[in-house]
């Protein structure tokens, strides 16, 4: 297929790329560079530099080379920063959401598959998480997810525009061969905060909280390796092609890990001792996030084929070669 992917210089949209080039699609790339890497991009895919927010490129760029789909991970997606400043969320997300729905239509691209979010569902005793739970979402970046999806949902009745939402939880690690991974400024995830100790690039790591209502007081999340992620993508689109219905999943492994987990596998990985400081919680976090993925084991015939520590080792492997990540450079 001809691909539009919208944020695909970023941490998950360049893992998507790289895939979907290896498996035969062709890749059209649209991203600020904000956030995102242009070394991070496969030099397959054609790049163009520009923002959602810019329906007039959006438009040129899907008729110039007949986009049959979009693939869309254009998105600011820090829960702590969305609590300090939620219009920017709202504003580049649902606008920039919205400006790609108008030019899809405009084109007659009708065809979508979504990075949604475990932020769209809140807090929630019973774990895992099945995609009919409730959503009442605890920080901004998780509202502006569910309104995208909203928006899509409404788009399908009037316009026949077909979306597949993947709503994550802890996405992780990085490229088997080594060659791409996760490299935010600042960076603000679990993992690769943890592995900055033994880069000697921080000496300890602190943790948000360890009175939380879980196992050793600690959040647990449920971590997905970002080669799992990528390949539910790639099922999402041939879905959409056999199938042409909408259709909502959860992306997780059924597993979570407490934060000190997380460390505690990380310390055996690199072993090195990564002390630890014990903060105050952060404001906006639920306490556990687990998914069920029953419903896309059994529609998308997906399911995760790796643990933890593949996660881990495979984020190690690219941090310890590429230690200031892509070099800051944008
Ligand atoms: N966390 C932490 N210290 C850090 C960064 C994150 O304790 O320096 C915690 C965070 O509060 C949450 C978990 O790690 O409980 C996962 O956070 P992350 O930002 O990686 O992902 P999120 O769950 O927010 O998408």
């Amino acid at each position: 297929m001809r691909l539009l992917v919208l944020g695909g210089a970023g941490y998950i949209g360049s893992h998507f790329v790289k895939k979907a080039i290896e498996v035969g699609h062709q890749v059209v790339v649209i991203d600020n560079l904000i956030n995102g890497h242009i070394e991070a991009v496969d030099s397959s895919a054609i790049f163009v530099k520009g923002d959602i927010l810019d329906k007039n490129l959006l438009e040129s760029v899907m008729k110039k080379h007949e986009i049959d789909a979009c693939v869309h991970f254009a998105a600011f997606s820090l829960v702590g920063e969305s609590m300090s400043v939620p219009n920017k969320y709202f504003y580049n997300n649902v606008t920039g959401t919205l400006s790609l729905l108008e030019a899809m239509e405009k084109c007659g691209v009708r065809k979508i598959v979504f990075s949604s979010s475990a932020a769209v569902y809140g807090s929630h005793k019973e774990m895992p998480i099945t995609e009919e739970y409730q959503h009442i979402p605890t920080n901004p970046y998780g509202e502006t997810k569910l309104q995208m999806e909203k928006m899509m949902h409404w788009a399908d009745k009037a316009y026949g525009m077909k979306y597949v939402s993947l709503r994550y939880f802890n996405v992780a690690g990085a490229s088997l061969d080594g060659s791409i991974g996760e490299d935010h400024n600042p960076e603000t995830h679990l993992i690769p905060i943890v592995l900055q100790v033994p880069l000697n690039k921080r000496p300890f790591i602190t943790i948000f909280g360890n009175d939380y209502d879980t196992i050793d007081g600690t959040c647990i999340r449920d971590y997905i390796h970002i080669d799992d992620l990528v390949d539910a993508h790639l099922r999402a689109l041939q879905y959409l092609v056999t199938k042409n219905v909408s259709n909502i999943f959860n992306l997780g492994t059924e597993k979570g890990y407490s934060n000190l987990e997380i460390v505690e596998v990380a310390r055996k990985l690199t072993k090195h001792p990564i002390p630890i400081k014990i903060g105050e919680r952060r404001p906006g976090d639920p306490d556990k996030l687990v998914a069920s993925f029953k419903k896309a084991y059994t529609i998308l015939g997906w399911k995760p084929t790796k643990g933890i520590e593949e996660i881990i080792s495979s984020a190690w492997g690219f941090h310890k070669t590429h230690p200031e990540g892509f070099g800051g450079k944008k």
